[in-house]
C-alpha cells in the first residue's frame, strides 16, 4: 500500500508523537502516526499503575489515566493512525518528499518526518518456557494496569529488580497470598524497598526458577506453577490465580542506527538534534527520548516542548510563504467550533 502525501509522518505514538499529532492539528498540518505496538501510549504502558506528579497543571495521576488523556488529545484533529506498523526504513525521494517503509511493506509518503521512537521497540522478556504466549491472553501479565485486579488472589511475581519488588510491596496488602520468585540470591532494588519486602509476609523464593506452567483444563489459564530451587534441586508446585513476570526487556534493532540517510548519532543511539528538533537531515525532525541536544530534558514535559518546536519548524518548511505566528489554543478557531458543537 502507498499512502497519500501528508505534511508529516510521525514515527512513534508515545507522549512525544501524540503531542506532535495534536500540535500539527493546531498548526493546520496534516499528520499521521505510525506505531509499532497494537496500542498508542509508548512507555506509559510500562508504568500504568504509578503516579505521575511532574507534568505541569496535571494533579498526580496514574500512568494509565495520563496515557488515555494523551491518546485522546493526540487524536483531537483526527490524524491518520496506523498501529502494528514498525517503520524499518526512511528514504528521501525528493527534497520535500520522504517515504517511510514498514516491516509489512507499507509505504507512507510525507513532506517531512518526525522521529518520536523514544527508547525504541521494547518487549518484556518472556520466561524460557515453550508455549508461554498462550497464557498471555489470560492470567500471565507483564505489567499491572490496576492493583485492584489482584484483590484476594494468589499471585506469583517473577523478578528481582526495582519494578518486581515495588509491585510485590504494593500488592502485599491486597492479595490473598503473594510469592516472589527470583533466580538469584540477592535482589537488585532500593534498600528501603528490600527492607519493606523482608519485613512483610510475602513468600520469598530465591535461587528459584519457574520450570513449568500447569494449565487449567477448563480455560487457557495457568492454575499452578512448578518451581525448582537451583541450589537444592527441590521441586515445588504453587497453585496461583495470576502470574506476573518482570525480568527485563528486549529491544529490537532501530532503523535510524543503520539508515543509509546517515543520521548523526550520539553514543551510537540518540539522534543528534537541536532544541528546534532538527536533525542532520533536512526535513527529518527528532523529538522525545530519542533525541539529544544541549539541555535536552528526558521527561514527558520535555517531549511536549520538542513536539511544539518540531511542528513549528515543519509549518515553515512546508508553507514558507505563509507568515509564521504564534498559535494559542484559547483563540484557535477549530477548537472554538468544536466547543460550540
Ligand atoms: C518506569 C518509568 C517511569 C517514568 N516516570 C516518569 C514521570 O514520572 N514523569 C515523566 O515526565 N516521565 C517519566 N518517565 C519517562 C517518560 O515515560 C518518557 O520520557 C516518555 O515516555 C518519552 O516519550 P517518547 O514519546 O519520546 O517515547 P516512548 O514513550 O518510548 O514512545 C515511543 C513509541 O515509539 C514506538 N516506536 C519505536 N520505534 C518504532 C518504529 N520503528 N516504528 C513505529 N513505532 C516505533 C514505540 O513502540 C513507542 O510506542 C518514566 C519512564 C519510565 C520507564
Amino acid at each position: 500500500m502507498t499512502s497519500e502525501i501528508m505534511d508529516c509522518t510521525i514515527i512513534g505514538g508515545g507522549p512525544a508523537g501524540l503531542y506532535a499529532a495534536f500540535y500539527a492539528g493546531m498548526r493546520d498540518l496534516s499528520a499521521r502516526i505510525v506505531e509499532d505496538q497494537a496500542q498508542l501510549g509508548g512507555k506509559l504502558h510500562f508504568y500504568p499503575e504509578k503516579l505521575i506528579w511532574d507534568i505541569g497543571g496535571v494533579v498526580p495521576s496514574t500512568g494509565y489515566d495520563v496515557m488515555n488523556q494523551m491518546i485522546e488529545q493526540g487524536q483531537t484533529f483526527n490524524p491518520e493512525v496506523n498501529v502494528n506498523e514498525r517503520i524499518v526504513k526512511i528514504e528521501k525521494l525528493e527534497p520535500h518528499l520522504f517515504e517511510c517503509t514498514s516491516a509489512t511493506g507499507n509505504k507512507y509518503l510525507s513532506k517531512t518526518v518526525i522521529v518520536a521512537t523514544g527508547g525504541g521497540i521494547v518487549y518484556p522478556k518472556r520466561l524460557p518456557i515453550e508455549g508461554i504466549e498462550h497464557f498471555e491472553q489470560t492470567n500471565l501479565h507483564y505489567t499491572i494496569y490496576r492493583l485492584d485486579d489482584f484483590i484476594d488472589k494468589k499471585v506469583a511475581i517473577v523478578g528481582g529488580g526495582n519494578s518486581a519488588i515495588d509491585w510485590a510491596n504494593e500488592l502485599k496488602d491486597k492479595v490473598k497470598e503473594l510469592h516472589l520468585i527470583h533466580r538469584k540470591g540477592q535482589f537488585k532494588a532500593h534498600e528501603a524497598q528490600i527492607n519493606e519486602l523482608l519485613e512483610s509476609d510475602i513468600h520469598i523464593h530465591t535461587h528459584s526458577t519457574v520450570e513449568e506452567l500447569m494449565p487449567d483444563s477448563h480455560d487457557e489459564s495457568i492454575k499452578a506453577i512448578k518451581l525448582k530451587n537451583e541450589q537444592t534441586g527441590r521441586m515445588e508446585t504453587l497453585p496461583i490465580d495470576d502470574l506476573i513476570v518482570n525480568i527485563g526487556f528486549e529491544a529490537h534493532d532501530n532503523f535510524h542506527q543503520n539508515s543509509p540517510l546517515n543520521f548523526e548519532l550520539i553514543d551510537n543511539y540518540y539522534i543528534k538534534g537541536t532544541s528546534e528538533a532538527q536533525t542532520s537531515i533536512e526535513g527529518i525532525y527528532a523529538i522525545g527520548d530519542i533525541v539529544d541536544f544541549n539541555g535536552k530534558v528526558r521527561l514527558i514535559a520535555g517531549a511536549y516542548s520538542d513536539a511544539v518546536n518540531a511542528i513549528n519548524q515543519i509549518r515553515q518548511h512546508c508553507y514558507p510563504l505563509i507568515q509564521d505566528s504564534i498559535v494559542l489554543s484559547t483563540f484557535h478557531e477549530g477548537l472554538k467550533q468544536r466547543r460550540k458543537g
